[in-house]
């Protein structure tokens, strides 16, 4: 292993008084102020955003709980290894180093570097996908159905009928059902499927993990018909985190066990390095040489270069040091820890969220939350709306306003409608986390006062990044102002 490989320490401490407190296993060496900006101007902000989180600005933004995608706290490590960046467009010493923490971590030769996930995806989909190809995968990611469907590819979800329950107590609701994997290849043929792909930590479910057992079954499946199997590897840590906290087997075992065991079962894995490692990059991944021969060529077509593939070499130095760091349970830990921590409180509070508590953040359940919404007037977007409205906190709405158009132009309604609130690793701190559960247990008991809203710009593309919405009253009005009257000149 290379010298900044970290030791690894425990993942939880437990308090003498019984309480479940997520412990900070590092210390704060570089701080940012923050804002908290009065209702009044939130109020504004919200309405000038046109409805959607994504179009806040910092400046008006408390705590940034949109996304841990490039908001990760970087280690000293990975800071410091970025002054030893070797500048050169071929041959980049910093990629060896890349290519050698790879190999180490998820056990692949080849490594492919691309600028983020998406770009990645962007590859792997012009790569294998054709006109007519069906791709069955635990469930989607936004940017993963938008590159498959436009090179003519059909996704197929296949979870348990169950996953999609808010609460519940199963452990892996990211496990494929392996009856309808069959049913699926024997209806559709193994011909028209280039790849099964598998989601690590399901991403729009609520972060949550699959099993080694079930990822082994739907190996099993992909070997007896000859489809490959690719792994989404960007929460991949903090599934190998939950296989070792859920899956007996694994108890013991080390997150670095647990990942190679992982990957050893993909053909391609590929990664987001924005979640898994760093602020920057992606990457894809494979022992297979002819793989890695047929997707070259488009990295250099719409990357760069083999050696940087549209990273800067600083950002390759600290993918790398990130990458090793992955495999330390004290700092994969800690951003599921307050997840469940948060999860915990709100459910005491009768707050309804996705249960088991699971990776990237919390999920409130914008359904339960607002059952006097229907399902098109975007409760999740209201609730996203809302709550920033409460608190100066930006979440990201994971429901309809994310999902997509049929041909006929009606919408086509989520699963689920989740506000999620993310907890990118290290960054925020447990009072911090308490004003999250105060602001919420806040609104939830002034829920009736909010509203539904309307799409007045609607891009054709993930319309959920740009798209501009209204409210359908004057509920924002109204809910600042019972804000102002219960808080009096706080803000
Ligand atoms: C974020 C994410 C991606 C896309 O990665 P970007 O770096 O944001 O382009 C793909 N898959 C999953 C599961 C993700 O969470």
């Amino acid at each position: 292993m290379n010298k900044t490989a970290p030791e690894s320490s425990p993942a939880k401490v437990k308090f003498f008084s019984g309480e479940n407190i997520p412990l900070e296993l590092h210390k704060v060496r570089v701080v940012q102020k923050l804002n908290l900006v009065p209702v009044e101007r939130r109020l504004a902000a919200i309405a000038e955003a046109g409805f959607n989180t994504f179009q806040l600005g910092t400046s008006d933004v408390y705590l940034d709980m949109l996304t841990d995608s490039g908001t990760n706290a970087m280690s000293d490590a990975q800071t410091a290894s970025m002054m030893q960046a070797d500048d050169a467009y071929a041959g980049s010493q910093s990629f060896v180093r890349l290519q050698s923490a790879v190999e180490d971590v998820f056990g692949k030769k080849y490594l492919l570097p691309a600028h983020q996930g998406r770009a990645t995806e962007n590859v792997i989909s012009q790569a294998f996908v054709k006109p007519g190809s069906i791709i069955p995968m635990n469930y989607h990611f936004t940017t993963t159905l938008a590159h498959i469907t436009r090179n003519g590819g059909e996704v197929v979800e296949i979870l348990a009928d169950d996953a999609l329950q808010i609460q519940s107590t199963k452990p892996f609701k990211g496990n494929m059902d392996i009856g309808k994997l069959e049913a699926v290849i024997a209806k559709h043929g193994a011909a028209k499927i280039p790849f099964i792909r598998m989601e690590a930590s399901t991403n729009l479910i609520g972060g949550q993990p699959f099993s080694i057992a079930n990822l082994r079954e739907v190996r099993r499946v992909a070997d007896k018909h000859g489809i490959m199997l690719v792994l989404d590897a960007s929460l991949i840590g903090e599934n190998a985190y939950f296989v070792k906290q859920r899956e007996d087997e694994f108890k013991t075992a080390s997150v670095a066990t647990i990942l190679r065991e992982l990957c050893d079962l993909a053909d391609i894995v590929y990664f987001s390095a924005r979640k898994v490692s760093s602020s920057r990059g992606g990457g894809i991944c494979t022992n297979r040489k002819e793989l890695f021969d047929t997707m070259k060529s488009l990295i250099v077509l719409y990357e760069g270069f083999l050696t940087y593939g549209g990273i800067s070499v600083r950002e390759i130095e600290s993918m790398a040091v990130g990458l090793r760091e992955t495999t330390d349970e004290s700092v994969i830990s800690q951003s599921p820890s307050f997840i469940e921590y948060l999860v915990g409180r709100l459910q005491a509070l009768g707050i309804p969220v996705v249960t088991p508590a699971g990776g990237l953040g919390c999920h409130v359940d914008a359904r339960g939350f607002l059952p006097h919404i229907p399902q098109k007037d975007y409760p999740a977007g209201a609730l996203a709306s809302a709550f920033y409205l409460a608190s100066g906190v930006r979440g990201m709405e994971r429901g309809t306003v994310s999902s997509v158009r049929d041909a006929q132009g009606n919408d086509i309604l989520a699963d689920a409608e989740l506000l999620r609130l993310a907890f990118p690793r290290r960054v925020f701190t447990l009072s911090q986390t308490k004003y999250v559960e105060d602001r919420l247990h806040w609104l939830y008991q002034n829920r009736e006062l909010i509203g539904g809203i309307h799409f007045v710009e609607e891009p054709e593309v993930l319309r959920f990044f740009n798209g501009r919405l209204a409210a359908n009253s004057d509920w924002p009005q109204k809910l600042a102002a019972k804000f102002r009257a219960d808080f009096g000149d706080s803000l």
